[in-house]
């Protein structure tokens, strides 16, 4: 697999300069990360052009978007990743986040709430040969009881606390990052699971994701879906 020279690999560069590390992310395996993983190819066709510019991006159903950049190498910067770890994230989305968590950690379990976003997403990193990422179609507010204790949660959706059963799944040393707040305005938060029954919190920055939800009624989600 040689990303590096695709056509927009001179785009990607320059999002990675001017977005990222400009504004102070400098761990080298996260911009390493962003500068591999063609975004491009994450995005809904028609959005295309717009893939390497500094904002979010709709994806294929209502209340689904891919983060901005910056967004997605803050938030895995802040997982702390060695490259050892077993990471749980929540909201699969385009599979983008997933991709790049997956080049700076051992294994990644992702899971979607609806299942058209599942194939794509799984369908596209099976494409591109990110052969350690595993996408699951279900409510990532329960987690993954089965593969815990994870090192790392990721979330990539917002609710106002943080789920119990993503808390109890996470590791004793592990980091748990994400959106707590209301459906306006949210900070991004770090939990690090400390002891049994031991947390410490962290606030971060601030953010605004979509709302963590139910598993979609079939009239909500696109016709070509489940
Ligand atoms: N990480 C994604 C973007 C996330 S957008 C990317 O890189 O593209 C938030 C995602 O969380 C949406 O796709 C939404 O459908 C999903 N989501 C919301 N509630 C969920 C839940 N309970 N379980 C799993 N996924 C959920």
């Amino acid at each position: 697999m040689n990303l590096f020279h695709d056509e927009y690999a001179t785009e990607r560069s320059r999002m990675v300069d001017e977005q990222i590390k400009a504004r102070g992310i400098l761990n080298p395996a996260v911009l390493s990360a962003m500068r591999e993983v063609p975004r491009h190819l994450f995005v809904p066709p028609e959005s295309i052009e717009e893939a390497y510019q500094d904002h979010p991006l709709p994806l294929e159903e209502p209340q689904a978007t891919i983060s901005q950049p910056y967004i997605v190498a803050y938030m895995t910067d802040a997982l702390q990743l060695v490259g050892t770890e077993r990471v749980l994230e929540i909201g699969t989305g385009s599979g983008y986040q997933a991709a790049v968590l997956s080049r700076l950690c051992r294994e990644v379990y992702t899971i979607e709430r609806y299942p058209s976003l599942c194939r794509l997403a799984e369908d596209r990193l099976k494409a591109l040969g990110y052969n350690n990422v595993t996408v699951i179609c279900g409510d990532g507010r329960l987690g993954l009881e089965q593969h815990a204790p994870f090192d790392a949660i990721l979330v990539t959706a917002m609710a106002d606390q943080v789920p119990e059963p993503l808390k109890r799944q996470l590791a004793i040393g592990g980091r748990l990052v994400m959106p707590v707040g209301n459906p306006n305005a949210q900070d991004l938060i770090r939990l690090k699971r400390t002891g049994e029954d031991k947390f410490q919190r962290e606030t971060l920055i601030s953010v605004v994701f979509v709302p963590l939800m139910p598993l979609p009624t079939p009239s909500e989600s696109s016709p070509d879906s489940e």
